[in-house]
């Protein structure tokens, strides 16, 4: 398997920092309680024992990213789901999510490339007896401002990986979402889940493996208890991505 590299070059580290700012579908939710939203992205088989049993116990849901082609491969983040596994999870009211089918690179595909593996993914899980997905999760967070526009009529969000204050705005064709990795990065998030209730926002969180050695975009069976912890205490409101949308948009429209 070849291991992927983002475009490094000036070129398109420049068209990293515009897109954010370009093709925007903003709401601006007013919120009384605070959401936070768990998706899991690949889904990797230790995600389904060490995430979704215990979020379960807590009667939440979340949000899964499938690339229907990463079925049963094996690899920096383990061993991945099966399609039995896709359908156990919806069946359990977890929102299936697209990630594309073959977890491609949009700053480095054509726009129609792009668009023919998402319908690609769309169609091997609707072979699975799942419905159309109503959010999609860019692979390896690359956005263009071409695809911002075009998933805009096909998905009512689409998930970047910046990270995002809860309280600002939401760009539904390019949402923020906060890391839940075992690094550095684990510190920042508990410092959002204790500030969330203050000012009730959105807390989008992803994250990938979940085992007693994660790779760099990962975190441990011990880590996502404290968050799930964390976020009992704060009062938050745990919702799928699509309900969490659902939820914000009838708010941005009452306000
Ligand atoms: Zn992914």
């Amino acid at each position: 398997m070849t291991v992927y590299q983002p475009d490094m070059s000036l070129k398109a580290k420049i068209k990293r920092r515009i897109t954010p700012f370009m093709a925007r579908r903003v709401i601006k939710p007013q919120l009384e309680r605070p959401i936070v939203s768990f998706s899991f992205d690949d889904c990797p088989k230790s995600v389904i024992e060490n995430a979704i049993k215990p979020l379960e116990r807590e009667n939440w849901r979340a949000t899964i990213y499938i690339a229907m082609g990463l079925c049963g491969i094996e690899n920096h983040l383990g061993l991945h789901m099966d399609a039995d596994d896709v359908t156990a999870l919806y069946a359990g009211g977890h929102e299936i999510g697209d990630h594309t089918f073959d977890h491609i690179d949009a700053a480095q595909n054509s726009a129609s490339i792009f668009m023919g593996d998402i319908d690609k993914n769309q169609s091997a899980l609707n072979a699975i007896g799942l419905p159309p997905s109503e959010t999609f999760a860019y692979p390896y967070g690359q956005v263009t401002t071409e695809l911002k526009l075009k998933l805009a009529s096909k998905f009512l969000g689409s998930r970047g990986i910046r990270s995002r204050e809860s309280t600002d705005d939401v760009d539904l064709n390019q949402i923020r979402s906060n890391r839940l990795y075992a690094g550095q990065d684990f510190d920042t998030l508990m410092e959002q889940i204790k500030r969330i209730s203050d000012k009730p926002g959105w807390l989008p969180i992803f994250t990938h493996d979940i085992r007693d050695n994660p790779s760099p975009f990962g975190c441990t069976p011990q880590q996502m208890l404290h968050v799930i912890d964390a976020i009992k205490s704060s009062g938050a409101e745990v919702l799928t991505m699509v309900e969490a949308i659902k939820k914000m948009e009838l708010t941005h429209e009452a306000g």
